[in-house]
């Protein structure tokens, strides 16, 4: 099987981290900014930014429509911290239309002004026993998950990782490590078609 070709949205935020991450775990990494190279993805990753001004620009890029209709067929979705607020179905205090992916409520900012930023050993069963070295920044975490959502990891007793089908969801930021598990876990959900 070729190597799937994974987009990674790339209108603000974290981008070359996760187009390097995507490399280093075997697939071939693209910048998605128009409809036209989002067509040629298998799969896409929103990274971690800031989800006010990304919902503005996903409208004003044309890109809104078009992300919902490939998810909604199956392409595989994942979205790091900014990523799975765009994607949740609704955001506590937020007040802008989300692309509707996933049927979970997140609170952005969640874990408090102190706490900001932190790595924390955050165990993930589905990855193996070796806790995983995550990274918030700002994190936001779940508050409430629809019954098709599966929650693979928690902190502080809130969902931080969950899965629906074929969309991803983590509060923390893998492309911030050099630990690949969930950039290696994110190319399995992709079907091997060719
Ligand atoms: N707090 C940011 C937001 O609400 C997300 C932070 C991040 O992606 N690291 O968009």
């Amino acid at each position: 099987m070729a190597a799937p070709t994974v987009g990674v949205l790339a209108l603000q935020g974290d981008v070359v981290e996760h187009v390097r991450a995507l490399e280093r775990s075997g697939a071939r990494a693209v910048e998605v900014r128009t409809p036209e190279e989002l067509a040629s993805v298998d799969a896409l990753v929103v990274p971690g930014g800031e989800s006010t001004t990304v919902i503005r620009l996903l409208d004003r890029f044309g890109l809104t429509e078009p992300i919902r209709a490939r998810v909604r067929g199956g392409m595989p979705f994942w979205g790091t911290c900014m990523g799975m607020i765009v994607a949740a179905h609704d955001v506590a205090g937020l007040d802008q239309p989300t692309l509707d992916l996933l049927d979970v409520t997140v609170r952005r900012n969640a874990f408090g002004r102190q706490v900001d930023s932190a790595e924390v050993p955050l165990p993930i069963p589905a990855l193996g026993t070796e806790p995983f070295p995550a990274v918030f920044i700002r994190a936001p975490w779940i508050e409430r998950t629809g019954p098709s959502v599966e929650t693979l990891a928690e902190r502080d007793g809130h969902g931080v990782m969950v899965r629906a089908g074929n969309v991803l969801g983590t509060s923390f930021h893998p492309e911030l490590t050099h630990d690949d598990r969930v950039h290696g876990y994110f190319l399995g959900m992709i079907p091997a078609t060719r």
